[in-house]
């Protein structure tokens, strides 16, 4: 039977009333498991007026309050983190460590809303003029939107609303409809966790239902995690309605290999970033750069380490990598390997038509490893979002800063040396968010802030870290003075006033 996936609107599920469902696929097996139902922008309204009904009051609730909620949602998260990654596998196909790993990281982003009271801490300072005190305070902002992407289906919206509904927002999620049970369990856990209701909305849906929040005059902010193009209409869209909005996108990431690196540990590295979640992560690395004369090397140890990937279902324990979302997408990723060799690339391993015996209408494709690949080909152009690693060969370091620097994306980058000047060169002049030094994904734990620069990022605010609590409130600034009874009275001037 067809499981239905309905929203989540004041603390309980409401039944799509549009009629209109989309499919969701088990990857492992190319079957559609489940409906989930599409909002139609009446839906979306009565979303929005029940968050902000809600705001009225939790806008309005104590810190205490707000952090023994979330303390208890942390708890629920933990006692969880096996049911919601069995719902990310089953929807995604990532394997199951991989899914109980981004459980994990968005556990990180709860753990510093638990702590939001020592981040709300304002500003005081006294006795800036006679008698006079200055307060700078933040306070939220309303009813605030997060829509994101298929390959976090539970990380990248905790990514958001922990910080928003800390900061005292409500919240409207928008998942991906492509994996759609996640953001439910978690609504689910919210409520159970005693937040009220209203305050954690589920809209599920396509363009119709993120275009009304867009709109929307009750949506303050918007947060978006997705593809680059989607990335910059949603920026533009909400800023020309006068929301406040970060837009996070895609990536290629490079990793520079010089050539004094441990290159055993480079190559454990890329192929462990490279095909990690069959590559369908903005911090993937998809593109080596080989400095100097280390590129046969280094490709045939990572050629050696990539063959012995075990791909199967995600729930199968022995698989290390699983199938990718779907069946277009990776005739789109397989598109990219058969055309590389005519654009100049030479083609080590070669992952298309790769099938798994008893899971045929899965949606598989094996391991690919393109190398000397020109920088005019597809292949390095594009975000291709699977299991496919480029290799670029530069002659020095300079040539591979350039390289890199010359790319749209600025999402993620790493090197990888032992030497360090090189590193510290490396960090200040690499054109990116996010660098890792001999660390392949550098995604910041929770309390430092995750952005990339350039196509990879549209707005002003990190997620996450100080940058999540700065954009979920705003900032307001009271100046206060309580005369004393034996003060004379100042009398009317209508001078600019000044401090003294
Ligand atoms: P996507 O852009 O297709 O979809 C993201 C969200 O936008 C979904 O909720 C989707 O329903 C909605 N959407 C899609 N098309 C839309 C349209 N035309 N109008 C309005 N809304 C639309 O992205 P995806 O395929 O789900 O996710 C993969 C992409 O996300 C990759 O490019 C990846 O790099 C990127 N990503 C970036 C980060 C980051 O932190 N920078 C993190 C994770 C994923």
């Amino acid at each position: 039977m067809t499981k239905i996936v309905n929203h989540w609107i004041g603390g309980k599920t409401v039944e799509g009333a549009s009629g209109t469902f989309g499919p969701v696929t088990d990857p492992a097996t190319g079957a559609v498991t489940t409906k989930v139902a599409f909002a139609t922008v009446d839906e979306v309204d009565a979303a929005v007026r029940t968050a902000k009904e809600a705001f009225a009051t939790w806008g309005q609730s104590s810190l205490a309050k707000r952090t023994e909620i979330l303390f208890r949602f942390r708890a629920l998260l933990d006692a969880n983190r096996d049911a919601i990654a069995e719902l990310i596998t089953a929807e995604h196909g990532k394997v199951h460590s991989d899914a109980l790993g981004e459980v994990a990281r968005g556990l990180e982003i709860v753990d510093l809303a638990c702590g939001i009271n020592v981040q709300l801490k304002g500003e005081l300072s006294t006795q800036v003029a006679s008698r006079v005190d200055v307060a700078s305070i933040r306070q939220p902002l309303g009813v605030v939107a997060g829509i994101t992407p298929f390959n976090f289906p539970a990380m990248v919206p905790m990514w958001m609303f922990p910080m928003a509904i800390a900061t005292g927002n409500t919240f409207i999620l928008k998942p991906s409809e492509k994996d759609p049970s996640a953001s439910l369990k978690i609504a689910e856990l919210l409520s159970e966790a005693g937040l009220p209701d209203g305050v954690f909305n589920v809209v599920h849906g396509d363009k119709v239902a993120v275009d009304r929040l867009l709109d929307h005059p009750d949506v303050k902010a918007v947060s978006f995690v997705g593809s680059t193009p989607i990335a910059r209409y949603i920026h533009t869209t909400a800023s020309a309605k006068g929301k406040r909005v970060q837009a996070l996108g895609g990536a290629k990431n490079h990793m520079l290999v010089l050539p004094d690196a441990d290159l055993d540990a480079a190559a454990d590295a890329a192929v462990s970033a490279a095909y990690g979640s069959a590559g369908e992560r903005c911090m993937a690395i998809s593109a080596v750069v080989a400095v100097g004369a280390i590129g046969d090397q280094l490709v045939d140890k990572i050629r050696e380490r990539a063959e012995k990937i075990k791909i199967g279902p995600g729930n199968d324990p022995t698989s290390e990598m699983g199938p990718l979302i779907t069946a277009v997408h990776r005739d789109k990723v397989a598109s990219y390997v058969t055309g590389a060799a005519a654009e100049g690339a030479e083609v080590v391993l070669d992952g298309t038509g790769y099938t798994v015996d008893g899971f045929e209408d899965g949606h598989w494709i094996g391991i690919s490893l393109l190398d000397k690949v020109p920088t005019s080909a597809k292949a390095y152009q594009d975000e291709i979002f699977g299991p496919v690693l480029c290799v670029l060969r530069v002659d020095t370091y300079e040539e591979g800063m350039t390289l890199i620097n010359a790319s749209p994306f600025g999402n993620g980058t790493a090197i990888f040396t032992r030497d360090g000047g090189a590193a510290r060169r490396f960090q200040l002049e690499v054109e990116a968010g996010m660098v890792g030094v001999n660390v392949p994904i550098p995604v910041p734990v929770g309390y430092h802030s995750f952005g990339g620069w350039k196509d990879s990022l549209f707005g002003d605010h990190h997620i996450y870290g100080n940058d999540g609590t700065h954009f979920y409130t705003r900032g307001k600034v009271v100046t206060t003075r309580w005369p004393d009874p034996a003060d004379a009275p100042t009398g009317v001037d209508l001078g600019f006033p000044r401090n003294h």
